[in-house]
């Protein structure tokens, strides 16, 4: 193995300390603390895990976290009352809504609805519009993280050649968004792109968020490249449960410079980016300062 491994674990651990440090200032300055609700509507189990490690995140940063956990059958009517008590309280700076919804529920109507200032998911129209016209605008998670992670290895993102694969409102495009801030040359690929490992092999930083597991293989690699590996798969090796990446991980690393892993690398790194936006929004909320971090 050539790559360096991007110890996306060790930076969203020092993220984490840096969001909790600004926390306590908060709290000790200006009597304030964050407070972010979390929204779910049915026990999901899969969801379930993610929530639960959200919520440990949220108390671990010294922030409140807010649990609504409702029934699976809640209507959208319902929901959206929720979403409205959430948006009038003063003590909500951030609301998180656990996404997949039940099908008697649009998705779209219910983030519509989150106020834009305490969308610390960054999927309100009015966020992705800002983020689109490069205004200031609460970014999502994931792509947040994954910029960061490749600006750890590249001291600037400016003329870079990046390659996203996958082009969803959850990852592709506000990753391609903040790298078009940060001045690389950007192409997006999805299922149509033509010759994908040739569109890859052009990439000195590649993205990978498609949710197939290991589709990427060595032979896509420029010798050198950067390769954030965003894809989190369930798969089954010799009849036990693992998680892997888009990225065929050993084969890749023996050709790219560095490589996140999975799990490790993205995953903790988005929980990190949601306590740096609840920060974000409780300052502005509050008018004040947003520290640099
Ligand atoms: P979506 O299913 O919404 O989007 C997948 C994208 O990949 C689509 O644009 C699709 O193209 C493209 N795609 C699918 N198959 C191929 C293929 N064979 N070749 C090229 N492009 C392809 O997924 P998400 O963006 O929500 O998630 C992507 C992955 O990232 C998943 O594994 C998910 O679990 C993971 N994820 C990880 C997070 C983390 O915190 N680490 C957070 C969010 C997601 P088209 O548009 O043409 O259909």
């Amino acid at each position: 193995m050539s790559a360096r491994i991007v110890d996306g674990k060790g930076m969203a651990a020092a993220l984490r300390a840096r969001v909790a440090a600004e926390v306590a200032r908060l709290a000790a300055e200006h009597g304030v603390t964050p407070g972010i609700a979390v929204v779910q509507v049915g026990a999901e189990p899969s969801s379930q895990v993610y929530v639960r490690s959200k919520g440990k995140a949220v108390s671990e940063a010294g922030m409140r976290a807010i649990d609504r956990t409702l029934p699976v059958e809640t209507s959208e009517a319902d929901l959206l009352a929720v979403i409205g008590g959430l948006n009038a309280d003063a003590s909500v700076h951030g609301i998180l809504v656990q996404l997949p919804l039940p099908k008697q529920i649009d998705a779209h109507n219910i983030i519509s609805a989150i106020d834009p200032a305490k969308d610390v998911d960054g999927f309100h129209p009015l966020n992705v519009g800002r983020l689109a016209r490069g205004l200031p605008a609460l970014a999502p998670c994931t792509p947040l993280g994954c910029v960061m992670l490749a600006k750890s290895v590249h001291a600037s993102l400016e003329g870079v050649e990046a390659v996203v694969m996958g082009r969803s409102n959850i990852v592709g495009k506000p990753v391609m968004q903040l790298l078009l801030a940060e001045n690389s040359t950007v192409t997006i690929a999805h299922s149509r792109t033509r010759d994908l490992p040739g569109v890859c092999r052009r990439a000195d930083l590649l993205i990978a968020a498609i949710g197939k597991p290991e589709l990427v293989r060595g032979d896509w690699i420029k010798p050198g490249a950067t390769v954030i590996d965003v894809g989190i798969n369930r798969v089954q090796v010799d009849g036990q449960p693992r998680i892997v990446g888009d990225v065929a991980f050993e084969e890749v690393a023996q050709v790219a410079g560095a490589i996140t892993p999975v799990p490790g690398g993205v995953g903790p790194m988005t929980i990190a980016c949601l306590l740096l936006n609840t920060l974000r929004a409780t300052c502005a909320a509050h008018r004040l300062p947003c520290p640099a971090i």
